[in-house]
C-alpha cells in the first residue's frame, strides 16, 4: 500500500500514487532541492517564511528553492 503524504489517500501501486501526486490538491509546492511535493501549510508556519518539510533537505524560500506546482507547469509549457 502506498500512501500520499499530503492527503493520506492510499493506492495499490507506486504508479497510481505517482500519477495522483501530479494532481493532488494538497501538493501545491515543489522543492527544487529534493524534488518532493508537499502541501503549502507543511512548508510554512506564518505564511511568510517557507522551508522544505523534509528534515534532510535544507531547501527554503518560496520562488527560490520551493516553487508552486502551477508556476512550474507554466514555465515548462513555454519550452
Ligand atoms: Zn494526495
Ligand atoms: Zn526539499
Amino acid at each position: 500500500m502506498y500512501t500520499c503524504r499530503n492527503c493520506k489517500r492510499t493506492f495499490r501501486t507506486e504508479l497510481a500514487l505517482s500519477l495522483h501526486r501530479d494532481a493532488c490538491a494538497e501538493g501545491q509546492l515543489f522543492c527544487r532541492v529534493c524534488g518532493d511535493r508537499f502541501a503549502e501549510r507543511r512548508a510554512t508556519r506564518d505564511g511568510w517564511h517557507y522551508t522544505c518539510p523534509n528534515e534532510e533537505c535544507d531547501g527554503e524560500g518560496l520562488t527560490e528553492d520551493l516553487l508552486r506546482v502551477d508556476d512550474v507547469r507554466i514555465a515548462t509549457r513555454t519550452r
